[in-house]
């Protein structure tokens, strides 16, 4: 690969090709049908996949990127162990390879960028057979701040090309998204929001937005991808369930096609290396700034209060 190439746009067209060979490691596992479940905490389970996929991204890309911080989900004790050479992947994107550089991030080194992974999002789905909802997710941070993303979905049906499974949908600031075209919206307030995880909270925070619809689906990634999709406009959880790797990818993505995702009080999360990892004040995303700020003005002061002081 040509060094020629800025540091950012190689990250993130390392990041598009290892993300699908993780994405092909989640579908090879269902199919032995040894998804070896473990119960990290209540309502958070861990599988092979997501043991397997988190090996192969992080090797894959800390092999090229030594001085790089990642972080994955998956507290893996073997994560430093040998990586089987099928595993390794060094290949690069072509089409990203050929964006342009945003000119925000033409000086950066390795020590200024954290990547957030979270090689399955999405487990409980998985598990349960909602395949569709399952994704890989690769997120870029810079200086604290989400600047590009991919957001891979291993089991999307491609129309047209029955042969070819899974989608990858990349992001980069001030340059857009590709992968797929994002659709408008849609004409009334759909909202969506987690099918696994709720709780009165959660459900109190969803009532007050007077939606004519709420679709309930796993994972922060395949959420975000229905807000770029135009099948919901505004994506809501009150609770502090999310981490830094459910929502680095889809926020850097989100805001390079127009939208918004902070949490339920409208304040940014910071991706710096040290940060919490728990997102502990909630999401709150949406296609653009104005159904945004109709969602956070609909929430109770005293619920966002609740949700600071926990
Ligand atoms: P969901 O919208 O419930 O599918 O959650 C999106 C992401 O946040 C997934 O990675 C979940 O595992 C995680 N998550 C949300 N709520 C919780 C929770 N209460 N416990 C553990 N993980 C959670
Ligand atoms: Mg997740
Ligand atoms: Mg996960």
């Amino acid at each position: 690969m040509s060094t020629s190439v800025p540091l950012i746009v190689r990250l993130l067209a390392s990041s598009v090709s290892v993300a699908g060979r993780a994405g092909k490691i989640v579908r090879d596992v269902m199919s032995k049908g040894e998804l070896g479940i473990v119960e990290k905490a209540k309502d958070d389970y861990q599988t092979e996949a997501d043991r397997s996929a988190q090996r192969c991204i992080i090797a894959s890309l800390s092999a090229q990127y030594p001085k790089i911080n990642i972080i994955g989900e998956e507290d893996n004790p073997d994560n430093e162990g040998d990586v089987c050479s099928d595993w390794l992947t060094i290949d690069a994107d072509k089409e990203v390879l050929r964006l342009e550089c945003p000119s925000e991030l033409q000086g950066i080194k390795e020590e200024d960028i954290v990547v957030w992974v979270d090689p399955l999002d999405g487990t409980s789905e998985y598990t349960q057979g909602f395949l569709e909802h399952v994704t890989v997710l690769i997120g870029i941070s810079v200086n604290e701040k989400p600047v590009a993303g991919v957001i891979h979905q291993p089991y999307y049906k491609n129309v047209g090309s029955e042969n070819k499974t899974g989608r990858t949908i990349w992001g980069l600031q001030e340059i857009g998204v590709g992968g797929f075209t994002p659709a408008p919206p849609p004409n009334s307030l759909i909202i969506t929001t987690t099918r696994s995880h709720s709780n009165p909270v959660v459900e109190k925070a969803l009532q007050v937005m007077n939606a004519s619809q709420i679709l309930r689906v796993g994972g922060a990634g395949f959420k975000v991808l229905q807000l770029l999709e135009g099948k919901a406009s505004v994506y809501v959880f009150a609770s502090p369930g999310c981490k830094k790797w459910d929502t680095c990818a889809p926020e850097a993505i989100l805001s390079a096609a127009g939208g918004k995702l902070t949490d339920i009080l409208g304040h940014n999360y910071k991706y710096g290396a040290s940060e919490p990892r728990p997102n502990k004040t909630g999401v709150l995303a949406a296609v653009n700034a104005d159904l945004h700020n109709y969602a956070l003005n609909r929430i109770p002061q005293e619920l966002k209060e609740k949700l600071a002081n926990k």
